[in-house]
């Protein structure tokens, strides 16, 4: 398995590209926003794009998909169906995150309406990219319809804006609910064994044991501070 990380948006958002190295299938995990860099990437090796594969469907993870759908055509675009809203809403969500709207246009934020989805995630099923496989678990919390991906074979999980290195996605936007964001963390995520690398929508790479045993959020601290207890 390859994964090729490009820092994107002035979020500074992974966007990862991830390739079975035995077929040259390959995945675009969050196309933050529209690069050359993604398509030089995939055509200068001669991968085959499968899918665009959304996490979830903020700005600075879905921003890049009409151009990449653009370059590659025959690619699936998929997003769980309780994302679809802000999917759609691209072009208003700057305006909605409190962006004046005279700045859109100088921080690459002026968003046409982006491809429509070939299809819905299902929680549970099961995406082939070459012989990478990947469960999708839905993981709702940050937003309605976020998903992970788990590639048991390889111990990695893509984790979009669930959880970051001592850190947790942030849960005061539009569909964002705290309690379900920690159930989630603990149901589909630290379920996994402590060996998985957690490649994340923002900052380093970790690990779930590493969260595990240190992120404030899931080891009690930032529970205790506030006076209750995970
Ligand atoms: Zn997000
Ligand atoms: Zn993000």
């Amino acid at each position: 398995m390859i994964v090729e990380r490009f820092v994107l948006t002035p979020f500074q958002q992974n966007t990862r590209i991830v390739v079975c190295e035995a077929t040259g299938e390959a995945a675009c995990v969050d196309p933050g926003e529209a690069s050359e860099e993604l398509v030089d990437f995939l055509r200068e090796r001669d991968f085959k794009l499968k899918a665009i594969t959304l996490t979830h469907g903020h700005l600075d993870h879905v921003g890049g998909t009409l151009a990449l759908a653009q370059a590659f055509p025959n690619a699936e675009v998929i997003l769980h169906k309780d994302d679809e809203n802000l999917y759609y809403g691209l072009p208003e969500q700057p305006l909605r995150m409190g962006i004046p709207s005279v700045h859109l246009a100088a921080m690459g934020m002026e968003y046409e309406t982006p491809p429509r989805l070939t299809r819905n995630w299902v929680d549970g099923e099961n995406f082939a990219v070459g012989e990478l496989k990947f469960e999708i678990r839905h993981c709702p919390g940050h937003t309605r319809g976020h998903i992970v991906m788990v590639e048991h074979a390889r111990r990695a999980v893509f984790v979009g804006d669930c959880l970051f290195a001592g850190s947790i996605g942030r849960t005061d936007l539009p569909g964002g609910d705290y309690e379900t964001l920690l159930e989630s963390i603990r149901s589909q995520l630290l379920s996994l064994d402590d060996d998985y690398t957690v490649y994340s929508g923002h900052g380093p790479e970790t690990t779930i044991g590493h969260e595990r045993h240190t992120n404030p959020f899931l080891t009690g601290v930032y529970q205790m501070t506030r006076g209750r207890f995970i």
